[in-house]
């Protein structure tokens, strides 16, 4: 059986990617990584489901046993990746898609140069900020602060494979799945095809 393929999927905060990611998900073949973070949850948030929601203690004792594929810092709270979340399902041939910040992105890319890299783009800086003042989780401040970080990220997104700008959602989720498409008639992920063609000689 093909091993799922490894998708680091980045966005700034309020780009729309939960809800990308969910219409992906309603595909079997793929499967959201569940993080582990020291941030609170937000209401909508569900222990297990969104996040692994644990202490800071708890992050530090699971760093020292080597649990995450890669962690992060992000506004004051630590993220982290589960190896325990990746490699069982890409086993099963699942695609796993890691939903993380670009530092994480960075780590794992470093790890696991096979992994995709796909950046979700918001139209503008200005929408953004409306989207997340509509979403009205964060205070004003903390808005600010992830605005900050998502222009940082936006110009970090030029070391990713693709970029995908989420305005309407049924186009943003149509584009990951062209990029999946592509991905898969790349020659260098044609080894088995290549050897079916040279076996019907
Ligand atoms: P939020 O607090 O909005 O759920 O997430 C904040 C940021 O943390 C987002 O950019 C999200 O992609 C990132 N993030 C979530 N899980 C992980 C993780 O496991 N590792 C890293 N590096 N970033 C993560």
């Amino acid at each position: 059986m093909n091993k799922g393929k490894l998708i680091v999927f980045s966005a700034p905060s309020g780009c729309g990617k939960g809800t990308m990611l969910a219409e992906i998900t309603k595909d079997k073949n793929y499967r959201c990584s569940i993080s582990a973070t020291t941030r609170s949850p937000r209401p909508e948030d569900k222990e297990g489901v969104t996040y692994y929601f644990i202490s800071n203690d708890e992050f530090e004792e699971k760093i020292q046993r080597s649990e995450f594929l890669e962690y992060a810092g992000y506004c004051d709270h630590y993220y982290g990746t589960l190896l325990s979340e990746v490699d069982p399902y890409l086993e099963k041939g699942i695609n796993v898609i890691l939903e993380i910040e670009v530092e994480g992105a960075m780590k794992v890319k470093a790890k696991r140069p096979d992994a995709l890299m796909i950046f979700i783009a918001p139209p503008s800086i200005n929408e953004l900020r409306r989207r997340l003042h509509k979403r009205g989780t964060e205070s004003d401040d903390v808005i600010e602060q992830r605005i900050e970080k998502a222009a940082g990220e936006i110009a970090a997104s030029i070391k990713y494979d693709y970029i995908i700008i989420n305005d309407a959602l049924e186009d943003a989720v149509k584009d990951f799945f062209l990029v999946m498409s592509a991905e898969k008639l790349k020659a260098e992920n044609s080894h088995e095809l290549i050897g079916e063609i040279l076996d019907k000689k």
